[in-house]
């Protein structure tokens, strides 16, 4: 047999049998690796360890420390649960199961619900099927052959899935009873996984269609250590606790109500003056840091959405147009071509720019009523937009000024951590792009600058970008470590070209302008589910919607209670009087559980004093303040918009 070269990651060349397996080089290499490797990477394509290699090409091993590696563990994770599944159940039917950002899911058909207790045998039985280390085996069947072999098994949801997507010669992979349609790769054995977890079971549809097969799906993660996973479990338990669903309701700051529809808030007084709290931050800086604002209808011609591109590229996140007279009109999706229509009103100077137009303009988008969650995916929201019309040697400043904006308001509202990613093009596509070669290396050029200049340490990622110029993504970091992409700044190579825009140039000649979008919450009824998982609906004193709360005593410190409250409240402190006829214990009870920043309580001492007893939602007992001392401490923490005090 001849022989062939593998080249390793490090350079190196050896030269192994034809037909030698991945595993049989990994084996040559170490022990180690070969006890480590799931599967492995020839030719820029995955393999199982047990494939034969036919010729010459790169290979490298993917491991425990790669990447990709729990992607694919968990992909494998998933067989094993459909595995189970059907040794119990052998009256469900496997529809799809694969691995997701946190875990892994599969979905069955099946007549009779799966219980809680279910989900328990099912875990069982997984683990006794990974102690049995069952190998992944891969199977390969004519379309036709194969399509019989699923028809006999009664797997209609797999013979659907095998009639429209299988080549002609197609792989399947068995692990025990469980035989799946599937493209691999997959790790050698149910024994490589180590730590894993059924979690629940909703309901769902085939391929998402709501008039399509109802299925259950069986949710599930997987780790490479039990430790892992115990880290994993104890966030989830951590975030359930902060569920801004749960917590919305419990402080009564939004609902969300099926009358109105679903993806449709409902900013319920205390959620409002928080809102209203985190857009005067904003209206404040934007008018400091040289925007203007502007506001834009919610609906205009359809005609304008086609000059925009938006109907073709974005059609299936709009709603659909409405007829008035003898137009149809489109619920705006976007408030770019608002931003637009400003700009082109008259004809600009390049005196005039950059050009910043900001907006918290309110979009409406299409999502199917089952992908809705909370404040997190909704159809209707508010960004704080806004659109930077320039010339370009003024973009590196630009891109400057937006992530240093950025950056504070990350700080102002408490995050501070961030990971930020810049989304290059794919440089072997050039013509998957809008703009000139020239736009996008000046664009993406600017956007490494201004990071490499303010020192922040970005992930760059090549053919991320999409199609209409690259961008930069900040990720904050909450309290519990999830990450969550809010801003946004991103180059636009196309509206401008679109909408024929321009500006005179001290030549006297008419350019085009770059346009930049940016957000920097980027949708507030998002930022606002955030920001109550982050503090756990303990927000900073600037932003509670009740900042102090006065507790008389008794009866007899009534009075005292309503100037205190009165001088708290003129000093610009929002305070409520709590004179209910409960005891001081029950009332501080549930100041506590509206977490309130500070509780007052006044009695004689207070009263003879001029004081108050204050107790801190945080840490409880703070002793005896003068009035006027707790007032200027207050205002401090409000006025300077303190995240931690
Ligand atoms: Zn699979
Ligand atoms: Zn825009």
């Amino acid at each position: 047999m001849p022989n062939i070269q593998l080249t390793f990651p490090d350079g190196s060349l050896k030269e192994f049998p034809q037909g030698v397996t991945a595993l049989e080089v990994a084996r040559s290499i170490g022990p180690r690796l070969a006890s480590d490797a799931l599967v492995a990477r020839v030719d820029g394509r995955y393999v199982d360890l047990s494939s034969p290699i036919q010729s010459s090409a790169p290979i490298r091993f993917v491991t425990p420390s790669s990447p990709e590696a729990l992607e694919i563990y968990r992909h494998s994770s998933a067989h094993l649960l459909a595995a189970a599944v059907l040794e119990l159940f052998p009256d469900a039917h496997p529809g799809v199961g694969p691995p997701t950002e946190s875990g892994f899911f599969y979905d069955f058909h099946r007549e009779r619900p799966f219980t809680e207790d279910d989900l328990q045998k099912i875990e069982a039985k997984m683990r006794e099927l990974a102690q049995a280390d069952l190998p992944y085996e891969r199977v390969n069947y004519s379309k036709e052959e194969g399509l019989k072999l699923f028809e006999q098994k009664g797997e209609f949801l797999k013979c659907e899935l095998i009639r429209e997507k299988a080549e002609p010669v197609f792989s399947a992979y068995r692990t025990g009873k469980f035989l799946d349609f599937c493209r691999g790769p997959h790790i050698p054995s149910t024994g490589r996984i180590k730590a894993f977890k059924l979690l629940s079971v909703a309901g769902a549809h085939w391929m998402g269609d709501e008039r399509s097969h109802p299925l259950q799906r069986i949710y599930g993660t997987a780790f490479f250590t039990q430790k892992d996973l115990d880290a994993y479990l104890a966030q989830m338990e951590e975030a359930r606790k902060r569920d801004h669903r749960r917590l919305g309701r419990e402080l009564d700051l939004f609902s969300i109500q099926d009358e109105a529809g679903p993806g449709l808030v409902f900013w319920h007084p205390k959620g409002g003056l928080i809102r209203k709290e985190i857009e005067d931050f904003l209206r404040e800086e934007l008018l400091r840091r040289g925007y203007q604002l502007v506001f834009t209808p919610h609906v205009a011609r359809l005609d304008l959405w086609k000059t925009s591109g938006h109907l073709d590229f974005y059609g299936a996140n709009m709603f659909a147009p409405i007829r008035v007279e003898d137009a149809e009109y489109q619920l705006k999706p976007m408030n770019c071509p608002g931003h637009i229509l400003i700009y082109k009103d008259r004809r600009r100077s390049y005196r005039e720019l950059p050009l910043r137009l900001a907006e918290f303009g309110t979009v409406y988008r299409y999502e199917r009523s089952g992908v809705m969650h909370g404040l997190l995916r909704v159809r209707g929201f508010t960004q704080d937009d806004a659109h930077i019309f320039c010339t370009p040697d003024q973009i590196e400043s630009e891109v400057e000024a937006c992530v240093d904006f950025a950056k504070l308001v990350l700080t102002t509202f408490g995050f501070e951590r961030y990971q930020v990613e810049l989304s290059a093009r794919d440089p072997n596509q050039p013509k998957d792009y809008a703009g000139t070669l020239a736009d996008w290396q000046r664009a993406e050029a600017a956007l490494e600058n201004t990071m490499r200049r303010m020192q922040i340490p970005f992930e760059r990622r090549e053919g991320e970008a999409v199609f209409y110029g690259p961008k930069i993504d900040v990720k904050l970091i909450d309290a519990i470590g999830r990450p969550w992409q809010l801003t946004t700044v991103q180059f636009d190579f196309m509206l401008p070209a679109r909408f024929g825009l321009e500006y005179v140039g001290p030549d006297g000649h008419p350019h085009q302008p770059l346009m930049v979008h940016r957000a920097l919450l980027g949708s507030v009824e998002r930022f606002f589910g955030v920001l109550i998982e982050h503090y756990a609906g303990a927000f900073p004193v600037w932003l509670s919607p009740v900042q102090a709360v006065v507790l008389p005593v008794s009866g007899k410190h009534q009075n005292y209670a309503r100037q205190v409250a009165d001088a708290l409240r003129a000093g610009g402190v929002r305070v409520e009087l709590d004179d209910r006829q409960e005891k001081l214990n029950a009332r501080i009870r549930d100041a506590q559980l509206q977490k309130v920043p500070f509780m007052l309580v006044v009695g004689d001492r207070e009263a003879q004093g001029g004081g108050v007893a204050v107790r801190r939602r945080d840490t409880g007992d703070a002793g005896f303040r003068p009035l006027a001392d707790f007032l200027r401490d207050v205002r401090e923490l409000i006025d300077r918009r303190v995240a931690k005090w």
